[in-house]
């Protein structure tokens, strides 16, 4: 599904990936782990086309087309969704507003319906049940006024209603408590477990990792995948930290 080659990206000229490659099949989780400031962010972000990422080498396919010769849209719409380390406050927008905007757009980029109001309630009424969320926190302005916890699974809820093929969840787990953390590993499970998706968690811990069990470990360090491995790789982490591994 997702075929990264020896990818090179810079921010102001700065080069934060360095020739880093990963290969991601439908069907799999693949958790990403990493020291702060490894370019974990960098890679989510430069993936989604985000400005002032400027790829200086390397490739990345997403079902074999050239991701990115893509327009950050077109990614989305092409069906990779990315996850905000920092949710973003959209104040004046309701969240109903927003979601049913940005997956009307995609349904258009992708020659299919737009969805009537009705449509799109039914759906989003559906996901805000599955995933514990109340109906009146969507009618909210986006992320406005949530704590940590609200913003992770409100995003949940995006993810749920945009229904994306490729997930690229960026410190999902941060901030969170048991409860939401709980909220979210089931959200993750019940939405992109699924044999025609996939799942790019970056974490810093193991935690999430006990909820969403991945099919294999990275450790990213110096814009470089050092190291790979299966679930017992997230555990030795969390013992012994990164030293040795990301020399
Ligand atoms: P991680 O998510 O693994 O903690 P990031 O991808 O956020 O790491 O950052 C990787 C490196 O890029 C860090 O050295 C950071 O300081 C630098 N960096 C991130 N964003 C910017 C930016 N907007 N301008 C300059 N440097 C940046
Ligand atoms: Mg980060």
């Amino acid at each position: 599904m997702l075929q990264i080659t020896d990818l090179h990206a810079e921010i102001d000229g700065k080069p934060i990936l360095k020739g880093l490659s990963l290969s991601i099949n439908a069907g799999e989780v693949h958790a990403i782990m990493g020291p702060n400031g490894a370019g974990k962010s960098t890679l989510g972000y430069t993936l989604s086309g985000r400005p002032g990422y400027e790829v200086t080498g390397g490739s990345a396919t997403f079902d074999g087309r050239d991701l990115l010769a893509l327009l950050p849209h077109e990614r989305a719409a092409a069906g990779l969704f990315l996850g905000f380390q920092y949710p973003v406050e959209i104040p004046g927008v309701s969240n109903l507003q927003f979601l049913r905007t940005a997956l009307n757009a995609q349904r258009r980029l992708r020659g299919e319906a737009e969805l009537s109001g009705g449509e799109f309630l039914k759906i989003a009424r559906a996901q805000a049940n599955t995933l514990g969320v109340d109906m009146e926190m969507l009618k909210r302005p986006v992320n406005v006024g949530f704590s940590g916890g609200e913003k992770k699974r409100n995003e949940m809820v995006q993810m749920g209603i945009i229904d994306p093929r490729l997930a690229i969840l960026d410190e999902t787990d941060s901030g969170l408590d048991i409860d939401a953390l709980r909220t979210v590993g089931h959200g993750i499970n019940t939405i992109m477990r699924r044999p025609d998706k996939a799942v790019l968690l970056i974490t810093h811990y193991q935690r999430l990792l006990d909820y969403v069990k991945p099919d294999y470990v990275h450790v990213l360090a110096a814009g470089r995948i050092v190291r790979s491995g299966g679930p017992e790789l997230a555990l030795e982490l969390e013992r012994e930290g990164y030293v040795g591994v990301a020399a």
